[in-house]
């Protein structure tokens, strides 16, 4: 029998996101959450997909990530389709940072995840919490291949002058500093998807994606390669956010040090964990933001109005950098749920060939689609993202290739 399913291990640093995956049907076996790790009121929510039975949720302190793994394993085992099973093919690994080396999906070997380490000071917040899941499967399972699927990879077709800032040369390349971007898993799948729901080949069209979850990115794909995008060197740059702030002049940060004596950790966290919609209005979920807005709440309307032109503006940019756009499209929590922000972000741009239907922007629906008006010359789509099926997939493909 040749072994199909792939577990995908989202690690992050208090948390597990895991699901399994037969590749024979695409089908899900098992999704689930071990959180708050380390915690004493840590939790573990699985739910077996596979069998149709109930979520099971246990609330039992998960000391670390090695406690945490065992106590998927044994939720996995208890449904008959455990890590020991002989039809697990890999464990795929999304890790966040793979730097200007890891273009494609990678088999870890010692090696590899050395470069992870390395890459450490470019990602401090996530990259370690990666690395601790990739070990910690590794102990569980020494026999089995494990593959780091990337956040970067899909932004390193970006060209030379979209990835490198405009900043001393030799400065930049001593310490790595330029544009990787991030979500690239959910940027490739969900361009693929428009491709596909626009009957064409990837290759034949040019897309502005539109990923809006708690962590927002925008980026230009032409022909499936991807030629620009709005995070940075980290997640920081770019869209509003939930709670960091995307673009901002980057003197803020020396002002701060100067007239409020503000450390560089005090402002890195000011920027990622108190700016964006919460630093706004002190709330960054879009529901509640518009439920305030429509009790007549003046902060929640300008954290909105904020959130909606920046978005405007890399349309336009990313626009102009396509020269020509067959489809824009919105993906993730936001995107694929908040009908007013896919509104708001396209209104006006009718000379660009850009509208919504609002018939179609507000029916209720969980498929890839259009909404825009039929005559409309760009498109408009929501496509679902599904990062967990696209690093299942390239994890897949790796394995069965070698
Ligand atoms: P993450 O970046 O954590 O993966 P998600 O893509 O799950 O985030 O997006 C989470 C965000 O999606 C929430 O903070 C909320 O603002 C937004 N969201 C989720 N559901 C809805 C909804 N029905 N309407 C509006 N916004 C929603």
């Amino acid at each position: 029998m040749t072994p199909t399913r792939i577990l995908v291990l989202n690690s992050g640093s208090s948390s597990v996101k895991y699901q399994l995956l037969d590749m024979a049907d695409g089908k899900r076996l098992a999704v689930g959450l071990a959180e708050r790790i380390g915690e004493d009121t840590s939790a573990l929510t699985h739910h077996p997909l596979g069998t149709g039975g109930d979520k099971r949720r246990h609330e039992c302190r998960l000391a670390d990530h090695d406690a945490a793994l065992k106590a998927v394993a044994g939720e996995l085992s208890a449904d008959g389709i455990g890590l020991d099973s002989p039809e697990l093919a890999a464990i795929g690994h999304r890790v966040v940072h793979g730097g200007l080396r890891f273009t494609e999906p990678t088999l870890i070997d010692d090696a590899v995840l050395k470069e992870i380490e390395r890459l450490v000071p470019v990602a401090p917040l996530h990259n370690p919490a990666n690395i601790t899941g990739i070990r910690t499967a590794q102990r569980l399972r020494p026999d089995l291949p494990q593959v780091a699927v990337f956040d970067t990879a899909f932004h390193s077709s970006m060209p030379e002058h979209a990835a490198r800032y405009a900043i001393d040369v030799r400065t930049a390349d001593e310490h790595r500093i330029r544009r990787y971007g991030f979500h690239g898993t959910s940027h490739a799948y969900v361009s693929r998807k428009t491709a596909e729901l626009l009957g064409k080949d990837p290759s034949e069209v040019n897309v502005i994606v539109l990923h809006l979850g708690n962590g927002a990115s925008a980026s230009a794909v032409r022909g499936g390669l991807c030629v620009d995008t709005s995070m940075g060197l980290t997640p920081l740059e770019g869209l509003v956010m939930g709670t960091r702030s995307g673009d901002i002049d980057p003197a803020v940060v020396f002002h701060l040090g100067r007239v409020a004596g503000m450390g560089t950790d005090e402002v890195d966290e000011l920027l990622n964990k108190r700016s964006g919609l919460v630093g706004l209005c002190g709330e960054n979920d879009m529901r509640e933001i518009r439920r305030r807005i429509d009790e007549g709440d003046a902060a929640a309307k300008l954290a909105f109005d904020i959130y909606i032109h920046r978005l405007k503006k890399y349309i336009g940019a990313y626009y102009a950098v396509l020269g020509t756009v067959d489809a824009v499209v919105f993906t993730a929590g936001v995107g694929e749920n908040a009908a007013p922000v896919r509104e708001a972000a396209v209104a006006g741009l009718d000379q660009l060939g850009l509208a919504v239907d609002a018939e179609l922007n507000t029916a209720p629906g969980d498929a890839a689609r259009l909404i825009s008006p039929a005559s409309a010359r760009v498109k408009v789509g929501i496509v679902p993202t599904d990062e967990e099926l696209e690093i299942a997939e390239q994890t897949y493909a790796l394995v069965t290739a070698r």
